[in-house]
């Protein structure tokens, strides 16, 4: 359980230090035995320490003795309840993604790298107040196929196998919202036929990182 801390600890850490979240914004989790350990509440990522990770089982509970889960705890909850292959969880506040969730858009295949989420676009949840099941449901509309997606006026979300992947998969998100805003500044992008796309998610399949 220490080794999975120390995990979630360095890479609570690298939201601030790469620029994925500022201060305490966003959260991590790893799923483990049955439930999961999450980020606590409200606290600044350089003084996390072990004792401040908190346990919550997959129907819910926590000892509210042992610390505060984040506020979100309960999407958290919902992915690794609705997504089995689910691992470990990134919720981010990054400036390119927030950016393009504040116009509710979903970001189109204006470039393949798009399919790293899982489909042909990255969706964006519907606004709901943070920490609520409503937001929750709205996210899970969003991941429908997908490992990521946008929060309306908020932020995004990826998911994946381990941390590692799903940290990458969120910096991946924040940097396709950077070219999607830049492309944008040009006009209005050609996109990519559904063909192609198709093309893209079944190489990516065997798409092998070093
Ligand atoms: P927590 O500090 O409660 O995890 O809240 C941060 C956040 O991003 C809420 O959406
Ligand atoms: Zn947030």
């Amino acid at each position: 359980m220490r080794k999975i801390k120390a995990e979630i600890i360095k890479y609570s850490k690298m939201l601030n230090s790469r620029k994925l979240s500022a201060l305490r914004s966003g959260n991590i989790s790893i799923r483990y035995k049955d439930g999961f350990l999450i980020t606590p509440s409200g606290k600044k990522y350089s003084s996390l320490n072990y004792k401040d990770i908190v346990f919550v089982s997959i129907d819910g509970k926590f000892d509210q003795t042992k610390g505060v889960p984040s506020s979100e705890w309960k999407f958290h909850q919902d992915i690794y309840r609705k997504k089995k292959e689910a691992k470990a969880i990134v919720h981010a506040h990054s400036t390119s993604a927030t950016a393009v969730s504040t116009h509710k858009r979903s970001i189109p295949s204006f470039h393949y790298m798009v399919a790293m989420a899982g489909g042909h676009d990255i969706k964006c949840a519907k606004y709901a107040t943070y920490g609520t099941r409503e937001l929750s449901k709205n996210i899970l509309i969003a991941l429908k196929g997908r490992k990521a997606c946008l929060i309306a006026n908020h932020g995004q979300i990826a998911f994946e196998e381990n941390l590692s992947k799903a940290f990458e998969l969120a910096e991946e998100v924040e940097n396709i919202s950077l070219q999607y805003i830049t492309s944008l500044k040009l006009g209005k992008p050609k996109i990519l036929s559904l063909k192609e796309m198709k093309k893209v998610l079944s190489k990516a399949k065997n798409y092998k990182r070093g």
